[in-house]
C-alpha cells in the first residue's frame, strides 16, 4: 500500500463508492465510470500493484484470477457469446491513467483493430 492510498485501493476499502459487480478474497470488479462500451468492467487485484511491469512469478495465480473473473463476468453479461476484449494498459504511452493494476473487460459492440 502506498503512503497515499491510490484511487483503486480506496475503492477496495469502500472509502470511495463504485458499482461493484464481483468480489472474492483477492479480486474486485466494478463498472468503469466512463464506459467505452456497453459492458466496461475493471477487474483489479485487492493488493496494490502499480503496473503490470511490477509483476513477478509470485503473482502468477493472482493474474490468473483476474482473467478468470473477467471470463466469468463475460459469460454472465452475455458478451462471451458475441466477443469481448481484455485490455491491460501498462505505462504512460499505453494510456495508463490509474496506477493500480486493472484489467479492462470490454464488450457489447464491434471493436476495431489496431487500437488507437
Ligand atoms: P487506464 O487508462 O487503463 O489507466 O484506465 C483507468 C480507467 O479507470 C479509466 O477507464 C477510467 O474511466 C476508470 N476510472 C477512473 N476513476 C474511476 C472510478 N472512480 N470508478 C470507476 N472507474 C474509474
Ligand atoms: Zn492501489
Amino acid at each position: 500500500m502506498p503512503e497515499q492510498p491510490c484511487l483503486f485501493c480506496r475503492i477496495v476499502s469502500r472509502e470511495i463508492p463504485a458499482a461493484i459487480v464481483a468480489e472474492d478474497a483477492d479480486v474486485l470488479a466494478f463498472n468503469d465510470i466512463h464506459p467505452q462500451a456497453p459492458t466496461h468492467v475493471l477487474v483489479i487485484p485487492k493488493i496494490h500493484l502499480t503496473t503490470i511491469s511490477e509483476l513477478t512469478d509470485a503473482h502468477t495465480s493472482l493474474i490468473a484470477k483476474l482473467v478468470l473473473a473477467a471470463n466469468r463476468l463475460a459469460q454472465q453479461t452475455g458478451i462471451a457469446e458475441t466477443g469481448f476484449r481484455l485490455v491491460l494498459n501498462c505505462g504512460a504511452q499505453a494510456g495508463q491513467s490509474v496506477w493500480h493494476v486493472h484489467l479492462h473487460l470490454l464488450g457489447g459492440r464491434p471493436m476495431a483493430w489496431p487500437p488507437g
